[in-house]
């Protein structure tokens, strides 16, 4: 280890508010103490980071790895339409690595927590004996059975997502490449600093907008062939509405990962805003009784959507 635990512990004590509100007790005892209000359930999700799958040494900083890792939970617990309470880190990390490199990762998680309110409330280290192994859990509330899920769709639904779509694959790619260009940086900050939808998830659960939701972190069609399956229902999507990132194509919109953008079905006759605190909210598709994903130009008949997510790693 770069340093010993006690003393890495010592530093996100330092750095972490440790109590207060929901949180009875964070980093320092056996186990954090949580304390949701009366009238709230919580949410848990937990998400891997592991180099050389979700990340590489060589092309992403500590500070972005360490914001990618908590965006990665904080993005799920936005797509419950939760808000969120804590996060607890599990840190595997090879004898080599530099101090500053562990500074660097603690110092883009701890950013973020700070900015959506979830202090980190406990975790482990060890060594590991094959590149950094990063694992976080986030914990939010929401109002009793109040959580959005992926199987309230119905038939006659308007597809909705947040954002634009495929600006992270194309930076990914662009890093890849290795010939980052002027007109990839945008792409490049947007993969390197994914913003969880928090906000926008919760004001969609509160003004009982969206009737099914999840965070687009495979890709549109392998998100949105969740929501199908787990809703039994099926859906099309207008190729014309789809909000392509500039300079992005259809392709990485569809298929590429990491946006972190919400995908959310609505009545067709609720009052959907056209945007929230800035990010546009397009109508990009319907849902369908007839199983499958298809799209659509309008002009042609529909064709079945592969869903095949943006697994670049793996290629
Ligand atoms: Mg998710």
């Amino acid at each position: 280890m770069p340093i010993p635990e006690s003393d890495l512990i010592r530093r996100i004590r330092n750095q972490t508010k440790s109590r207060g509100g929901r949180l009875r007790l964070g980093v320092g005892d056996d186990c954090a103490i949580l304390r949701p209000r009366a009238q709230e359930e919580l949410v848990v999700t937990t998400d891997l980071s592991l180099e050389g799958t979700h990340f590489r040494l060589n092309w992403h900083t500590p500070e972005s790895i360490g914001h990618r890792c908590l965006a990665r939970g904080l993005s799920d617990v936005a797509a419950m339409g939760a808000r969120p309470l804590a996060c607890f880190l599990s840190l595997g990390l090879p004898a080599k690595t530099k101090q500053s490199w562990v500074n660097g990762f603690l110092r883009g998680l701890l950013e973020l927590s700070e900015r959506h309110s979830c202090p980190l409330a406990g975790g482990d280290t060890g060594e590991s004996k094959s590149g950094v192994v990063a694992d976080i859990t986030v914990v939010g509330t929401v109002p009793h059975g109040k959580s959005l899920l992926r199987s309230g769709a119905k038939a006659g639904d308007t597809i909705y997502v947040t954002g634009v779509l495929g600006a992270a694959a194309a930076g990914l790619k662009s890093l890849a490449s290795g010939a980052a260009s002027r007109r990839s940086r945008n792409w490049i900050e947007r993969h390197n600093w994914p913003e969880p939808r928090i906000q926008i998830g919760i004001d969609l659960r509160e003004k009982r907008l969206a009737r099914a939701m999840i965070d687009i972190s495979d890709g549109l069609s392998v998100d949105l062939a969740h929501i199908c399956e787990e809703s039994s229902v099926g859906a099309v999507l207008n190729r014309e509405l789809i909000p392509v990132a500039q300079n992005a194509d259809l392709d990485l919109a569809l298929h590429g990962g990491e946006d972190y953008e919400l995908l959310f079905t609505a009545p067709s006759n609720a009052k959907v805003p056209v945007e929230v605190k800035g990010v546009p909210i397009t109508e990009i598709g319907w849902i369908t009784s007839q199983h499958g994903v298809y799209i659509t130009d309008l002009r042609s008949k529909a064709k079945r959507l592969t869903a095949k997510g943006w697994q670049y790693f793996s290629r």
